[in-house]
């Protein structure tokens, strides 16, 4: 063992004296190796929503290791997976009624683009390849989700491995310099895809992709109802799928279990991960409209296939956790979820009017906090200044853990700060996530 870590791990700045050693974790708390206990304000990265103790998983995960360890869901299937696949679905909005399972959020993200082509060249529209994204977003870290993705941060440097396609403004309501009621910029906002989609050729596009509620990248920020409305209209006549990215917001993150419930649209595939295992596991699915099944269905000879997959797709290991874990997520862990947000919300109030804090936002138990040099002009920090990396350290000096964005705003990298606590967070956790971070941005201020 040489002296620096085995590990490779180097995202900013890799593993070093600074990154803490966790031994154990329970409820939202993250504990040290030296005892340090730490409150978890982001549910690690908006993955922990049941915090960090789910009763009852120790008896799932030892009866299924006596059972099968692993099979290819190519050729055959198990009772752990189909049981998951049936609790997602049944849950699910509207007709998305088939899981395809994957294992990590950016995987799901790319099944969905292969299956949207996939429907599409089954009805005879070859061309129809590309997928549109929106700036800012984070859809995965591998090449086509990066391609979707409009966080300009993490697509630096490598551009010139990514899909040409094109990308429409975010819906970013604090930012927006549409003119009217927040209906009217909504709708505004959503037309940008379909002069997208006219500029680019209907017969060239596949799918559109967007989070319903955005993620780190702007955290928390989202439209008036109109605006997805406005979507669902575009992608039909225009013959678009839309895919909503739930890998974030799903799972009660945002208030309702999916936040496309939020906005009452149904998707035509709707993409999770994080919080289906809460943590326990990596598993992930696209789940997916009849219409879009029903070309791919076993039963008909004549009838496409998608040959597309993944060696641990649908491990019975992993979907018997995650499916003990969907079943947790009942009205009143949703319900807790929301009145824990809006507490939260609560004790920041004190800095609603604060010189460096442009904007709060929140949906559900996600939070995010902007923060400009210029409160008229919202006018960003310079990236060598950025303020929530600053107070990312100030909260983690008096224990308690949040989760600083990686965005960029025309160009200039993001300055946000995300908060997202498990569903589950204690009412006392809260009051000391707010006095943490109006501590900390007071002192950086
Ligand atoms: N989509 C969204 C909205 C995400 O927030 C993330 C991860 O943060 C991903 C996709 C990628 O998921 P994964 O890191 O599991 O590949």
């Amino acid at each position: 063992m040489g002296s620096t870590p085995s590990i490779f791990y180097k995202w900013g700045g890799g593993i070093g004296p600074d990154h803490l050693t966790i031994d154990t974790a329970h409820d939202e708390f993250l504990v040290t190796d030296d005892g340090r206990e730490i409150i978890d304000a982001a549910s690690g990265a908006a993955v922990v929503n049941l915090g960090h103790s789910v009763p009852g998983l120790e008896d799932v995960v030892s009866d299924q290791l006596a059972d099968v360890s692993y099979l290819s869901l190519s050729h055959f299937t198990n009772e752990e997976p189909e049981r998951l696949a049936d609790q997602l679905t049944e849950r699910a909005p509207g007709d998305l009624n088939s899981a395809f399972f994957v294992t990590s959020g950016s995987e799901a993200n790319e099944s969905a683009f292969k299956l949207a082509r996939a429907y599409h060249r089954e009805r005879g529209n070859d061309r129809k390849h590309k997928v549109i994204g929106r700036w800012q977003a984070y859809h995965g870290a591998t090449l086509g989700a990066l391609s979707a993705s409009g966080n300009t941060t993490r697509r630096d440097g490598y551009e010139s491995q990514l899909q040409g396609w094109p990308h429409i403004s975010p819906a970013y309501p604090y930012r927006w310099e549409h003119d009217g009621t927040p209906e009217e910029q909504a709708v505004a906002a959503a037309q940008e895809l379909e002069t997208t989609i006219k500029q680019e050729g209907a017969e060239t596009i596949a799918a559109f992709i967007a989070e319903p509620v955005s993620g780190a990248s702007i955290p928390a920020a989202h439209p008036h109802s109109a605006y997805f409305e406005e979507i669902r209209r575009i992608c039909d006549e225009y013959d678009v799928l839309f895919i909503a990215d739930e890998i974030m917001t799903g799972f009660g993150r945002t208030g309702p279990l999916f936040a496309m419930e939020r906005f009452d649209v149904v998707p035509d595939i709707l993409t999770v991960g994080k919080g289906l295992s809460a943590g326990y596991t990596p598993i992930s699915a696209a789940l997916v409209s009849d219409e879009i099944s029903a070309e791919f269905d076993a039963s008909d000879p004549a009838g496409g296939s998608f040959d597309h997959g993944h060696t641990f797709a649908g491990n019975p290991l992993s979907a018997a956790i995650a499916s003990h874990v969907v079943a947790q997520y009942s009205d009143d862990v949703l319900e807790t979820g929301r009145e824990r947000g809006e507490q939260l919300v609560d004790t920041l109030e004190p800095l609603r009017d604060h010189p460096i804090v442009g904007d709060i936002r929140h949906a559900g138990a996600m939070i995010g906090l902007e923060f400009v040099a210029d409160r008229e002009t919202k006018r960003p920090f310079d990236p060598d200044v950025a303020v929530n990396k600053r107070v990312y350290e100030r909260a983690m000096e008096q224990d308690v853990y949040t989760y600083p964005g990686s965005g960029s705003v025309d160009g200039v990298a993001g300055d946000h700060l995300m908060l997202a606590p498990p569903l589950t967070v204690s009412e006392e956790s809260v009051e000391a996530i707010g006095d943490a971070v109006v501590t900390a941005v007071e002192d950086v201020a």
